[in-house]
């Protein structure tokens, strides 16, 4: 099953992208936790997308690219897996299909459609894991312990680019770039639209009834 899911900042991608690998027996992969990982080690790839991330603004595709198509290729996840997050230009979509087309290409593009102002609200809100990555929210999905990751107890903070003014930024990109592989999915046929605005147990409901 290669599966990929879609949405503005916000709008649950990280929050579903472990449950839909799980359900279907796959490793689910964040583009943008992986810029984040090496940010951490400090590699030169991480401090290149720092200066994008910041800003709002995507890396440019021949990093972005290079980089989960590494990810695809390790064996590990040959029989499949869930993106989160890539492809979000038409460019990273055209090299996707033409890397998966001798294995059978994108079986599923789910699309969670959730209006601008809860957007704001949600990122607003939201805590990740330092360790595993595991977004919370503190109203929405709150810890069981303050500030620490019910999965590994790690740390949980606050990222940076969460910050009003770079979210801005980051929706009127996504409007701007993403909107295109969001048609050119639906021309190709596969992609299931979702009411991401439900509660989170809602949404994992409609995402098994899109796998059916
Ligand atoms: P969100 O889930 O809130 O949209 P991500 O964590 O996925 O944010 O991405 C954070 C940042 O990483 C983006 O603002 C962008 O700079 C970069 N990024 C992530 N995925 C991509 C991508 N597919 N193409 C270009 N830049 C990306
Ligand atoms: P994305 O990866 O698309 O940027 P996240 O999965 O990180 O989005 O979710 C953004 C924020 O909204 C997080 O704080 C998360 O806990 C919260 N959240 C996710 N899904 C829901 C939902 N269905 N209802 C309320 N809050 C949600
Ligand atoms: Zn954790």
């Amino acid at each position: 099953m290669k599966i990929i899911l879609m949405g503005p900042p916000g709008s649950g991608k990280g929050t579903q992208a472990s449950f839909m690998a799980s359900i279907t027996e796959v490793n689910s992969v964040s583009s943008g936790d992986l810029f984040r990982d090496n940010l951490s080690r400090d590699t030169e790839l991480g401090r290149m997308a720092k200066t994008y991330m910041d800003r709002g603004k995507y890396v440019p595709d021949d990093v972005t690219i290079g980089m989960v198509m590494s990810w695809i290729e390790a064996p590990e996840n040959k029989k499949g897996f869930v993106l989160d997050g890539f492809p979000r230009t038409l460019l990273q979509a055209e090299s996707l299909d033409d890397r998966l087309g001798a294995i059978g290409g994108i079986d599923k593009v789910i699309l969670f459609n959730v209006p601008e102002p809860e957007l704001i609200k949600r990122l607003a809100g939201r805590i990740l894991c330092r360790k595993c990555q595991t977004p919370y929210h503190k109203v929405f999905s709150p810890p069981i312990k303050q500030g620490f990751c019910d999965m590994c107890d790690g740390e949980l903070f606050q990222r940076q680019d969460d910050s009003e003014a770079v979210v801005r930024e980051r929706l009127s990109v996504y409007t701007e770039e993403t909107s295109p592989v969001i048609q050119r999915y639906k021309e190709l046929g596969n992609l299931i639209e979702i009411d991401g605005s439900l509660s989170i147990e809602e949404v994992e409901q409609s995402l098994r009834e899109a796998l059916e």
